[in-house]
């Protein structure tokens, strides 16, 4: 088979993970797969390289050459814990030095600066990948493989400039992709490319967004067109619900890629939310599968599912650290152009909104935003909307959870609302806002946090997720 697999955070995080991986990776290899690799960077980094622009942006330099050395260590004490033969452990240290030295430039220009633009932020954050990516491919050699490594932007991965969030422009990525990788694979090469990094058409690195390591996945797969793409994460698949949460939950063996999609933006653990459209335009199947457990099958995705009878809901999930905010005025009714001010406001302030709400009387409106855009807000609505008669009130509930229940046999079955409610009701539960797409795939509410755990155990009971 043709397979791209990718590695993330977690399944790198050591020199034993990294030895594990390099032998799950030959192990498919010796079957006769030709495999391409994506690594993310080691668990934690990316959060520092964040952490540390901004420190360094205020000019905090000593902060910024102690994280320079921790970084350089624990790099560093990694080759030494990956990798046996010796003249390799020298030439991945001078690598990793020397990636250390760039990055530390680029943070004390930042410093001097007292600038960070998401363009010099993109850049900073690819240090991640660059120096994770050559240390399994020296885990690789180190075993007898031969590997070749390359950035996300050497393998050709083009997009727009969004930095921090770019999109790939799928056509001229397909084929430089293609141009670079498929001789390597006839050779019997395995490419390891670092995940998350791109470059736009200027060649100024871009990053795809945070998890963004699945999408490179998914758009070298994509380009290949290989036959699958395995996601390799700490966990056996997608759960029917978080188990810290619900004891009883269990891997999901078969999603659709509605079904996923849906997932990933409530918060499944190990999907970037994006990543999972370039293998649903070529139908191509993802699996997600764990480093620790390789023999289990994990979670297949696929396009097209039969709906199994009586498999209705298949997961139950819970959002938290979220807000609702009640924008209310009988002013509000018949007035067109007040959802419109509403949003607009919050647009501009980049709150994002995770769930809406609007009675047919009219005369309020709910959302969902996350509670740590709450006070900025409130303010900015306040500011904006108060005093010009419409609208009456701004009011805020500030500890509560959305409750997300996902599955495709929801869709034209009767019922199913009424299971969901009459279970949260059993538990004496009080629903403070619902939503349903018309998809049908997906019905959430929201719930106060101290009712969230009690409500998705009382869900996942009523479907029989645990069965
Ligand atoms: N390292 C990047 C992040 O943490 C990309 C990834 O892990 O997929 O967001
Ligand atoms: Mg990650």
């Amino acid at each position: 088979m043709n397979l791209v697999m990718k590695f993330g955070g977690s399944s790198v995080a050591g020199g034993d993970c990294i030895k594990r991986v390099a032998k799950i990776i030959s192990d498919f290899f010796n079957q006769g797969n030709r495999i391409v690799v994506i690594v993310s960077a080691l668990v934690g980094v990316t959060d520092q390289l964040i952490e540390f622009s901004y420190k360094a942006k205020k000019g905090n330099l000593n902060y910024v050459h102690d994280f320079i050395h921790k970084i350089k260590e624990r790099h560093l004490d990694i080759v030494d814990d990956a990798i046996k033969n010796g003249s390799l452990k020298e030439d991945l240290a001078s690598t990793i030095k020397s990636n250390v030295e760039e990055l530390e430039k680029v943070l004390t220009g930042i410093s001097y600066l007292g600038d960070l633009t998401p363009k010099s932020l993109d850049y900073v954050l690819s240090f991640g990948e660059r120096l994770s990516a050559p240390i399994l491919w020296g885990a690789l050699h180190d075993i007898g493989l031969d590997a070749f490594c390359l950035s996300g932007k050497e393998v050709g991965i083009v997009t727009d400039s969004n930095y921090g969030e770019a999109r790939p422009l799928i056509n001229i990525t397909k084929h430089q992709v293609r141009q670079k990788l498929e001789p390597m694979l006839d050779r019997g090469v395995i490419p390891v490319v670092t995940g998350y990094i791109a470059s736009n058409q200027e060649g100024f690195i871009t990053t795809l967004g945070r998890g963004g390591s699945d999408y490179s996945a998914t758009i070298i797969g994509a380009a290949l067109g290989v036959d699958e793409i395995w996601i390799w994460t700490d966990v056996d698949g997608i759960m029917t619900a978080n188990p810290k949460i619900v004891p009883s939950a269990k891997t999901i063996s078969d999603l659709s890629f509605q079904e996923a999609t849906e997932m990933a933006v409530f918060g499944a653990k190990g999907l970037h939310p994006r990543a999972l459209e370039p293998a649903m335009i070529e139908g191509i199947r993802v699996r997600i599968k764990n480093t620790f457990n390789p023999k289990n099958l994990g979670t297949s995705i696929v396009n097209e599912l039969k709906i199994k009878g009586g498999e209705i809901v298949k997961a139950v999930s819970l959002i938290k650290d979220v807000s609702l905010i009640n924008i209310s005025g009988a002013g509000m009714v018949g007035s067109p152009g007040t959802a419109a001010k509403i949003f607009d406001i919050l647009g501009k302030n980049n709150v994002n909104i995770l769930m809406i709400s609007q009675s047919a009387s009219e005369a309020n409106i709910s959302f969902i935003i996350k509670r740590s855009q709450l006070e900025k807000a409130i303010s900015e609505l306040e500011i904006a909307l108060l005093g010009q008669g419409t609208i009456r009130e701004v009011t805020a509930e500030e500890k509560v959870c959305i409750v997300a229940i996902v599955g495709a046999g929801m869709k034209g079955t009767p019922g199913v609302a009424s299971r969901v409610f009459g279970a949260v009701s059993r538990i004496g539960v009080n629903l403070i806002m619902i939503s349903q797409g018309s998809s049908e795939v997906n019905i959430s509410f929201v719930v106060k946090e101290s009712d969230g755990e009690e409500v998705a155990r009382a869900i996942h009971d009523e479907f029989g997720l645990d069965k």
